[in-house]
């Protein structure tokens, strides 16, 4: 049977950690994979989770079966952490899922059952799994106006106007936060804008919330979601503790669905567990049973906000760092890198200027020109800064 099947290309992500950890240079640099690193370019596991962890062996007396949606406890405290102080909260249901790739497959699956020939709207460019995830699930994809490359920030106006075509068969897809790949945010005026257009013209919002906290805080990084749940009759949300709780490998994550009441919100959840059956049937446990534990208990919720807070402030002195380590040596070409948010920034390099970046500095980042901030290390910069202005002088 197998025989018929042509081979796959590698994950381009995959092949170049392959080639960096193969790379002998002292001085080489991995800007390629999403995930945060820290001075020592670890990615550590939290100290909140570790207490959660402890606390887990020490009370868990059995690994029977949980639940097709996973703990509910879990389930409610992520409701809690992106809907608290809403009208949407009290009309909203969650299922826990495999990371946020299991919430946008789901989600993508309800829809899909709901409205069958629905099209969902990406941001150009959007986080490489979404095209993949969305077809697969039997929905059509198109993307419309993000980023702008000249200003390397997001073309608000372009966007509104091509967002003002969708319609009721289409469901628009927003970064909650952190836009993976490029780092530019919309606005909260932009929040407000989309979800005019979306109760004017009858599109359905899907947000995909995968870095909270990671850009300028808990607080301010959920605010658009918050408006917009608020402010419109029916949205969804894929929600991730990957980053944020640093639980990547656990994959750990919620779908959340807002419906105009609480009867609708639980009808979906009630569809979205047949689909979960027919696929996964239940999500893995640990990583949701330590946030539970961890957002239930104001003593663990205080040591990981600290915790968030801190690699949060850490990106931001990277970004600061790196775009002062360019300007020193006479560019300011890429100060774009202090305004964006989270993990990831655009570059604009070309392919061109990517491999020589590769193989003259033991640089490696994407083809696509995106660099991984949160991958830095403080001792890399000066050397990152010359090779990235050399490259593009
Ligand atoms: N959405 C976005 C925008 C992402 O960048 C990622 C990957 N980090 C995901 C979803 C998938 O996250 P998870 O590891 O929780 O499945």
């Amino acid at each position: 049977m197998f025989k018929s099947l042509s081979p796959v290309q590698l994950d381009p992500i995959l092949s170049l950690s392959i080639a960096y950890r193969e790379d002998p240079r002292d001085n080489k640099i991995d800007l390629g994979v999403g995930v945060y690193r820290n001075s020592l370019g670890e990615t550590p596991i939290m100290q909140a989770v570790q207490l959660a962890e402890k606390r887990l062996i020490k009370t868990q007396t059995t690994k029977s079966y949980v639940a097709l949606a996973g703990s509910e406890v879990f389930n409610q405290s992520m409701m809690d952490l992106l809907l608290s102080g809403t009208s949407a909260h009290s009309r909203a249901s969650a299922v826990q899922t495999p990371g946020a790739s299991g919430a946008l497959r789901m989600l993508a699956d309800l829809i899909n059952v709901a409205q069958p020939d629905t099209t969902v709207w990406l941001t150009n460019p959007s986080y490489v799994n979404h095209k993949p995830v969305m077809e697969a699930a039997g929905l059509k994809v198109k993307y419309y106006p993000y980023f702008d490359p000249e200003t390397k920030q997001v073309n608000s106006e372009a966007m509104l106007n091509e967002l003002a075509k969708a319609g009721p068969k289409d469901v628009v897809l927003l970064h909650g936060c952190c836009h993976n790949p490029t780092g530019a945010d919309i606005t909260f005026a932009d929040w407000q804008a989309i979800t005019a257009l979306a109760n004017k013209n009858g599109f359905m919002p899907f947000v995909d919330m995968a870095y909270l906290g990671f850009g300028d805080g808990l607080e301010q990084d959920g605010a658009g979601l918050k408006y917009m749940a608020d402010n419109t009759e029916e949205m969804v949300v894929a929600t991730s503790c990957s980053k944020n709780f640093g639980l990547y490998r656990e994959r750990t994550g919620a779908a959340i669905i807002i419906s105009n009441s609480q009867q609708e919100a639980q009808k979906a959840k009630g569809r979205i567990l047949t689909l979960a059956r027919s696929s996964y049937t239940m999500p893995p446990d640990h990583g949701a049973a330590l946030v539970a534990d961890i957002l239930n208990d104001q003593k663990l919720t205080n040591i990981w906000k600290d915790e968030l807070d801190a690699m949060h402030s850490r990106i931001l002195t990277l970004r600061q760092g790196l775009t002062q380590a360019i300007r020193q040596r006479g560019s300011e070409q890429f100060d774009f890198i202090e305004q964006h948010k989270g993990m990831f920034s655009v570059t604009g390099l070309t392919s061109e200027q990517i491999l020589t970046l590769r193989e003259q500095y033991g640089i490696y980042a994407v083809g696509d020109g995106r660099i991984n901030i949160a991958g830095l290390q403080e001792k890399h910069i000066d050397h990152l800064a010359e090779a990235l202005v050399s490259v593009s002088r």
